[in-house]
């Protein structure tokens, strides 16, 4: 953030709130002989350590747009609109204090549009840009480059670690997470000991399906009080957009960078060390757990991927890995990197707060970020845009109303449903083995489900949603990312959870009023999909078990099922009356 070109001068925000403000010049906004030219920041690229200091010599002026259009493209969750507007303003704010020029507009137009509107009418202005990561405003600039000419200059996107051109063509075709992940592995040097993995093994995902024990003690989120800017765009936020999902009622999420990195630290100090085990448990009164909540923040570039990798690494000791190998992108951890270089003493583990933060613990949590996190954008550039349309199973049934009401007495789906409705957040195993189970058991159309993940959640963005539903929590692809489809009965929740023991529901139940409808839209599935399963081996099993079930049982599973399925409410789009 620091200004090194100049003296650090303080200087304000020039906040401009009219679609009609476009001559900068002639408003006098502009006018020494430097200020023509503009970097533009894409709200998801909150960190100027990231872009290359050649964009921002010369005392370019910063221009942020928070547009009231794209917000309501979807009825996105108020508290992700509260997040990123609130991110944006105090970043931009943030800027003018180390004496960045910095335009803030607010304009009714979509981001594009007045991009297009503000070089039409300030002739001078030359627009520099880093490409954004998801497909339409990326594309949508690329036009503007090619009508303008250079009059606009795009960069590549600096945020992720892995270059995605090598893997294109074979993510393309089939080429799974795992190996990438120790690709990865190898490029960062993280937790590699003279070329091996350490510990000896890539992968603990094996340590990391414990349930939650009855007593263990989960620590709070204590979270932050929204300070004037925040409130003033809560305020804006409920008057605006009403009928958007979700609610602004407290909103207690870090909206800097600093609160980023305390919730990284929190993390580090009260989670990390039980994050391992107790990856896949789902507790009914503990939307958290041990996650991070850090996905926010990375997306929006608040933090950097390597550096909480590295401040994760460090943390666990820092010792015996080969980081520093990568390619550094940002400059903060550039020099993080130059401090922990040659440090360690050859332990593997140390101690965090009373903790011990073990192997399985840091891998995991690595393996998310350098394997999942990159592994999904590797994905989306290889696949978008005939991706969108992906429908392997063909699915058309409307997305069921009890995703934006909560309104079911299946005790796991509705405390998924609260927990997105209050904090804009479910845990990965939520998000996958409840919400999306659910969809694809009762022949539910994918891209409404993925577009009610993207509105729904504070940090998705097309770039992450579209590979985690279409490519991995609904199989629309067909098996490109996944080997096989992520659907599993009741056993699976009673074994992760505490959800089933007050259901309604009698997960023990296979057929009958009571049964657990998870356990026969299973089967029903496990049915009406078997020509597409008998070519996958890993589905052998289930198909075997289908066969030798009675044709009685049989009969009333397939009942039930299309009763249950006929029986749900299709969910009517609410429309958002942004203004
Ligand atoms: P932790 O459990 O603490 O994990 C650490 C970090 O690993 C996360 O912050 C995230 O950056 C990364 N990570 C882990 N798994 C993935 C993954 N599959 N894809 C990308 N990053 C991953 N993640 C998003 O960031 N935005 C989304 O919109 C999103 N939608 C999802 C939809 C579905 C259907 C599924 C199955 C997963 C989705 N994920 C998404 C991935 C994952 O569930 C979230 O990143 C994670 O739950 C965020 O919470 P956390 O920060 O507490 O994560
Ligand atoms: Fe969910 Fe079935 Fe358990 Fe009820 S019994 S909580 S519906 S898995």
């Amino acid at each position: 953030m620091d200004k090194n070109t100049h003296p650090p001068e303080q200087r304000n925000v020039n906040v401009l709130t009219s679609d009609h403000v476009f001559d900068l010049h002639k408003s006098g906004l502009l006018e020494d002989k430097n200020s023509h030219e503009l970097v533009y920041i894409h709200p998801d690229q909150l960190n100027l350590d990231v872009f290359p200091e050649k964009l921002l010599d010369g005392d370019p002026a910063l221009l942020f747009v928070e547009s009231a259009a794209d917000a309501s493209r979807f009825p996105f969750h108020k508290k992700k609109l509260v997040l990123e507007w609130s991110a944006q303003r105090h970043f931009a704010r943030e800027a003018a204090e180390s004496g960045w020029r910095v335009f803030e507009v607010r304009p009714g137009l979509s981001a594009t549009e007045y991009l297009r509107k503000m070089l039409e009418g300030n002739g001078r202005v030359t627009l520099h840009a880093m490409e954004p990561v998801s497909f339409d405003p990326r594309r949508d600039l690329g036009r503007l480059q090619k009508d303008y000419g250079d009059r606009v200059t795009l960069i590549e996107n600096r945020f992720f670690l892995a270059d995605p051109k090598p893997w294109e063509e074979k993510v393309r075709s089939g080429y799974r997470m795992e190996y990438f992940y120790r690709e990865m592995r190898r490029q960062t040097g993280y937790l590699m000991k003279s070329g091996k993995p350490e510990g000896g093994e890539w992968n603990y995902d094996d340590q990391n399906r414990k349930p939650l024990p009855k007593k263990e003690d989960v620590p709070a989120h204590s979270g932050f009080t929204p300070d004037e800017i925040t409130r003033e765009v809560i305020r804006e936020v409920d008057r605006r957009f009403p009928d958007h999902f979700g609610e602004t009622e407290r909103f207690a999420m870090g909206v800097t960078r600093e609160q980023a990195l305390s919730v990284l630290d929190d993390f580090i100090t009260h989670r990390l060390a039980r994050f391992g085990p107790y990856q896949d448990a789902m507790a009914h009164d503990e939307p958290f757990l041990f996650h991070s909540l850090l996905s926010p923040f990375m997306n929006i570039g608040l933090l950097t991927a390597r550096e909480v990798c590295e401040a994760v690494l460090d943390a666990y000791d820092g010792s015996g890995t080969e980081r520093g190998k990568g390619q550094g992108t940002d400059r903060s951890m550039d020099r993080d990197m130059e401090r922990s270089a040659g440090q360690g003493t050859g332990r593997s583990t140390r101690k965090n707060n009373g903790d011990t933060i073990p192997l399985e613990s840091v891998e995991g949590f690595i393996r998310q970020i350098i394997g999942w996190r990159e592994y999904m954008r590797v994905y989306y550039e290889a696949m978008m845009p005939k991706v969108r349309e992906a429908n392997f199973f063909s699915y058309d049934r409307p997305l069921p109303d009890l995703y934006w009401s909560a309104g079911t007495d299946m005790r796991c789906m509705r405390a998924s449903v609260e927990s997105v409705r209050q904090h804009g957040y479910a845990h990965h195993i939520q998000r996958l083995m409840v919400l999306s189970n659910f969809s694809n058991l009762t022949a539910t159309n994918p891209t409404e489900l993925f577009e009610w993940f993207w509105y729904a959640f504070v940090d998705a963005h097309e770039w992450v949603v579209l590979p985690n539903v279409l490519g991995m929590s609904t199989f629309a692809d067909g098996g490109v990312l996944a080997s096989k489809p992520y659907v599993a009965g009741g056993n699976y929740i009673r074994k992760m959870s505490d959800y089933c023991g007050d259901c309604r529901y009698r997960v023990q139940d296979r057929t009958g009023k009571d049964a657990c409808p998870f356990n026969y839209l299973y089967w029903a599935f496990v049915d009406r999909e078997q020509e597409h399963l008998k070519k996958n081996h890993r589905m052998g099993f289930m198909l075997k078990t289908w066969e030798k079930k009675s044709d009685g049982e049989k009969k009333e599973i397939r009942r039930l099922a299309a009763a249950f399925i006929d029986s749900l409410e299709p969910y009517k789009a609410k429309k958002s009356k942004s203004g």
